[in-house]
């Protein structure tokens, strides 16, 4: 049996190898656990010089190999931070406004990519199987095509593919397309992915690739970390603190994706329109700043910032405050409980891949008595996640109704929505995700690689 080489932008850091976390990792641990692997991609360190290509670092846990190689300071800046951050991050989340182009980005983003092939290349063999990731590197099965590599090649598109009419707002996006030509396969979240990448792939007279698999979790793992997150001294501190006031929380990086601006003015329609509520709720928003160096992000940070002064002067108690919101990472374990503790989840992104915050929500829960998720029309999760009170984000007002439903909600009623929810999240989990994509990839016909 051939090897699984699998290609993303960031590995797992050495002190995660022996334990992988994060939706990769999780996913990938069944197919990483039979036969020979090798993860390639950037180490995380950036260096001032590099006299030509980077000499991988190699390092091996049990079966798997991780090489990784460092990026120049101006390597990162031009692929990394700035074209993959500053325009396809943007513009394939529909925000073509906030697309910040340069033609130098594209070309530094195109030389990564060739020197990614050209340091990958000598560790191939001729019956590898290779899993390329993400928008960070659309062109490199073509670069590796382009040095002689014949193996099955797939890739997979870890956040939207929007609209044809919008991505050629990217000078040179047929270039992006013509790159997915030498992929086997091509992997998308949604259905709704899938006919967007294919319509573009129709419009510009190119074969279709694009097939839906949508993300998931390990939701038997992470139930059980809600449960032992419930005995933790966090869980005791949040709870005692809330006086009995309900929970309404929500986790989401510090991304202008999430609508957190519009999600806290949603909230502040609650305390106005259903006065009721006030004392009564508690919102705790987690957003660990992200990208906290690129501008857009530092604007978004001062309108919350603002925001939450706003909500909280206005409507604080002097022994109640609506408004929590916290910027640094929580870990993950803790958040389970978190989440097991909540009557509502309010996850309302503009636009998301998936969403595994929702997913992580529904498998946190008590069936006995869980809570409530209002999720965004526009998450990746929502064509699956459809009992969920579904929102558009964009409305302050739709917002609030929805939370005073979830807050009043009976528990029959909330129970009949999580069974559907919770069937859902089991039948897509990280695994069979993997299993499916690298199944279909098994299968697929050879159209470009002899
Ligand atoms: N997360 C975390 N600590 C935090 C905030 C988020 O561990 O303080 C985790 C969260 O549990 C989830 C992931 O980060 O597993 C976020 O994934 P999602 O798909 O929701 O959003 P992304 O950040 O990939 O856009």
């Amino acid at each position: 049996m051939g090897r699984l080489i699998i290609v993303s932008n960031r590995v797992p850091a050495p002190r995660d190898r022996s334990q992988p976390a994060g939706g990769l990792a999780v996913g990938l641990k069944d197919a990483l656990r039979e036969g020979d692997a090798l993860w390639f991609g950037w180490s995380g360190r950036q260096v001032e010089h590099m006299e030509g290509d980077p000499t991988p670092s190699i390092d091996r846990v049990k079966n798997v190999t991780y090489a990784t190689i460092d990026l120049t300071r101006a390597q990162h800046a031009g692929f990394y931070q700035n074209f993959s951050n500053g325009i396809l991050w943007p513009l394939f989340h529909y925000r073509v406004g906030l697309m910040n182009y340069s033609r130098m980005d594209w070309e530094m983003y195109l030389g990564v990519n060739a020197m990614f092939a050209r340091t990958l290349r000598p560790l191939l063999r001729p019956d590898d199987t290779i899993w390329i990731h993400d928008y960070h590197l659309f062109p490199l099965g073509q670069a590796l095509r382009d040095l002689g590599v014949k193996c099955r090649i797939g890739f997979f598109l870890h956040i939207p593919f929007p609209p044809w009419s919008l991505v050629r707002a990217l000078p040179g996006a047929e270039l992006l397309l013509e790159d997915m030509q030498s992929y086997d396969l091509v992997g998308v979240q949604t259905p709704e992915d899938a006919e967007n990448l294919n319509h573009a792939l129709r419009m510009n007279h190119m074969a279709e690739r694009g097939q839906a698999f949508p993300i998931g979790i390990d939701p038997v793992e992470f139930r059980a970390q809600a449960e032992a997150s419930m005995e933790g001294p966090e869980v005791s501190r949040l709870r005692d603190s809330l006086r009995g006031a309900q929970l309404v929380l929500g986790v989401d990086r510090l991304d202008y994706s999430k609508g957190l601006p519009e999600r806290f003015k949603g909230y502040e329609a609650l305390l106005s329109r259903y006065p009721e509520h006030r004392g009564r709720v508690t919102f705790l928003q987690v957003a660990p700043i992200s990208r906290g160096n690129v501008e857009e992000y530092r604007q978004l940070r001062c309108q919350l910032d603002e925001l939450t002064g706003r909500i909280n002067g206005a409507y604080s108690e002097f022994d109640w405050t609506p408004i929590r919101y916290i910027t640094r990472p929580i870990s993950r374990d803790v958040l389970a409980g978190f989440y097991r503790m909540a009557d509502v989840a309010l996850i309302t992104p503009l636009r998301d891949g998936m969403n595994l915050v929702a997913k992580e929500y529904v498998a946190a829960q008590d069936p006995a008595d869980p809570g409530v998720l209002i999720l965004s029309h526009f998450a990746g999760a929502a064509p699956e996640l459809d009992e969920a009170i579904l929102v558009n984000p964009y409305d302050t007002d739709e917002i609030a109704d929805a939370l005073h439903q979830a807050l009043t909600m009976q528990r029959p009623e909330r129970q009949t929505r999580w069974i559907a929810l919770e069937k859902e999240v089991s039948r897509t989990t990280a695994v069979s995700w993997a299993n499916d994509f690298l199944q279909a990839l098994d299968g697929a016909p050879v159209s470009v690689s002899s």
